[in-house]
């Protein structure tokens, strides 16, 4: 069995990164600059955002954040984005979701540039997707594809299940898998909270993929023997043993599914640092469109 590390994945990209940034920055005379936006006071979103700014502060990617009131008006985050979509220092604008209930998610995402949607969350660039055109792929799926691609697993022509029909996970990993591409070419069923037989269709996947958000959720019972189990789940759940009162565990029940794999991805240290490691690299590919192309 065999362990899929993401941040010895994660290491490499950035390691790469940082030598591009560099030779780049001095090229042109100017780092590439990624626009954080911060809404509220979401402890989990929060502590993303500060591993964004410290793997920005590694690479050289120089980090802006602006962190606003839970109550801000639609009005003033337009205006926020707005600015930052005019101003020539930002290649990469993030906007951290969730964001509180009296903003619509969707119509704020649609107002960011599409040149600097480093997400890939603009209509525009998850219909380019759709269709294979190059794009900013969303960052949690593109890290998935970056793991099978380090770890040397070839998804063509497997029979891939991802659980979990997201716009930020499960619906993009779907149409990058199923693409003819390079670590492409599966075939894939996307199972969600109205599928009938789930353990049915999970126990054929030769990869199988939960994005669902539910503690241990993919029990022994769900998994083909030798399968290859990727977990992009992220869950809190309350731990007194630990000086935070909680841990982070995935979506599969790691310890008795790990038994019956050929391979798995730990929760924390799988997928999780190679979002960040796909955000970076989306910044700079925004940075190279805007200087070098
Ligand atoms: P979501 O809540 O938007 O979607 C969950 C999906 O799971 C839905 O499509 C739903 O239909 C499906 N689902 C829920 N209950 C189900 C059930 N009983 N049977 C089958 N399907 C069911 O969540 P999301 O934003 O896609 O995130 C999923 C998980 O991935 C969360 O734990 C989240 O924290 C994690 N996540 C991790 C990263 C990362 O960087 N690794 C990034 C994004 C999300």
């Amino acid at each position: 069995m065999k362990i899929l590390d993401g941040t010895i994945v994660k290491k490499e990209i950035l390691n790469s990164l940082t030598k591009e940034c560099s030779e780049l920055s001095q090229q042109y005379g100017i780092n590439p600059g990624l626009a954080v936006i911060l809404v509220g006071n979401n402890p989990a979103s929060k502590a993303y955002v500060g591993m964004k700014k410290k793997a920005c502060e590694s690479i050289g990617i120089k980090s802006f954040e602006y962190v606003l009131d839970a109550a801000i008006s639609e009005d003033e985050l337009i205006e926020c984005i707005e600015s930052l979509n005019q101003d020539s220092q930002i290649n990469g604008i993030l906007l951290q979701l969730p964001l509180p209930d009296h903003i619509d998610s969707d119509k704020m995402l649609q107002l960011i540039n599409p040149a600097k949607d480093v997400d890939g969350f603009h209509p525009q660039n998850v219909g380019k997707l759709l269709v294979g055109l190059p794009t900013y792929k969303s960052c949690t799926p593109y890290g998935v594809i970056k793991l099978l691609e380090y770890y040397h697993i070839d998804p063509t022509g497997k029979h891939i299940v991802i659980i979990g029909r997201s716009n930020i996970v499960g619906k993009p990993l779907a149409v990058m898998l199923m693409q003819n591409d390079k670590i492409a070419n599966a075939t894939v069923t996307v199972c969600h909270s109205r599928s009938r037989n789930l353990s049915d269709l999970t126990s054929q996947a030769d990869i199988l993929i939960a994005a669902i958000g539910k503690p241990y959720f993919v029990t022994e019972n769900m998994v083909k023997e030798d399968a290859i189990v990727i977990d992009v789940g992220i869950n809190r759940i309350d731990d007194s043993s630990s000086s935070k009162g909680y841990k982070l565990v995935g979506d599969v029940d790691y310890h008795t599914v790990k038994k019956k794999v050929s391979a798995i991805t730990p929760v924390p240290g799988g997928v999780g640092p190679l979002t960040i490691a796909m955000l970076m690299t989306n910044t700079l590919q925004s940075y190279k469109e805007y200087y070098v192309n």
